[in-house]
């Protein structure tokens, strides 16, 4: 792929190559990552739960939005420097490292404060200033791959951010839009098989995002996984259908727990095949 220099899968001597993100005691691109959370960050009782839920379960980091890119402006929007604050708390009470989405270029230095990875939602992933500005911070980030985005273009998004002297990027294949509507996108798992072919970046793949739907979950996420990724985010919440964001598609902790189980099975198999 032109123009694909420091994200190259191969290196100057055309070796292939894995990336390896050291994020506490986790190591992504060699431990499986399993992100789980809220949508966003509601109040304290709420990440609490959902922080021990996801740590009991089996998850290694834990999600939450504080700043959400909203379609409506009159929808939630987040807590703000609030949530982050709640975020952070619960996360070093669980012992689980902490990503959050970061939407603007003067919240990248504070939100580096509290947060230990930085996400790029699907909505920014071309916003370059961002991208820049994230990629002058030391914090690995999880950079989601636009709605409309070409793999072409998000590899070059990634390039963008490394540019700057940060080459700690995790991708993230969230879904995009197509002529579907039953489902909220279309998962493009070739996507990330393929992505895994051109770089030696991580790929996470986020099902919630992707299929809009709980009990589609399950069956893509262990697809996910025989494609080829490095991990999974996913939304769980302790009370789904009282969520402020996202309502329909966040599993419950029960939910959550069966499904790393099946996350495990899964990931032992792929490891057990040839490649
Ligand atoms: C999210 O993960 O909180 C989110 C808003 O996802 P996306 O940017 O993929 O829509
Ligand atoms: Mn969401």
């Amino acid at each position: 792929m032109k123009n694909l220099k420091l994200a190259n899968k191969l290196d100057e001597q055309g070796k292939k190559r894995e990336t390896e993100i050291k994020v506490k005691d986790l190591v992504i691109g060699r431990d499986f990552l399993i992100i789980g959370g809220p949508c966003s960050v509601e109040s304290e009782e709420q990440i609490m739960d959902a922080a021990l839920g996801v740590k009991l379960a089996g998850g290694n980091m834990l999600r939450g939005g504080a700043y959400k890119p909203r379609t409506s402006p009159y929808a939630f929007q987040g807590l703000g420097r609030e949530g982050l604050e709640l975020l952070y708390k619960a996360g070093r009470e669980v012992g689980l490292p902490i990503i959050t989405e970061v939407m603007d270029t003067r919240d990248v230095a504070m939100v580096s404060q509290y947060s230990d990875v930085l996400q790029i939602g699907a909505r920014n992933m071309q916003n370059f200033s961002l991208l820049v500005e994230v990629g002058r911070t030391n914090k690995p980030v999880l950079l989601k791959r636009g709605l409309n985005a070409t793999i072409e273009e998000w590899l070059n998004c990634a390039e963008y951010i490394m540019n700057e002297g940060n080459e700690k990027v995790i991708l993230c294949e969230r879904g995009i839009r197509t002529m579907e509507n039953y489902t909220r996108n279309t998962l493009d798992l070739s996507a990330v098989a393929a992505a895994k072919t051109l770089t030696h970046l991580p790929v996470v793949v986020d099902p919630s995002h992707a299929t809009g739907r709980i009990e589609l979950i399950h069956p893509m996420t262990l697809s996910a996984i025989m494609a080829g990724c490095d991990g999974l985010e996913i939304e769980v919440h302790p009370n789904p259908s009282k969520a402020l964001s996202d309502s329909e598609q966040q599993l419950t902790i029960e939910q959550f727990h069966l499904l790393v189980k099946d996350i495990g099975k899964t990931v032992e198999f792929r490891n057990s095949l040839e490649k």
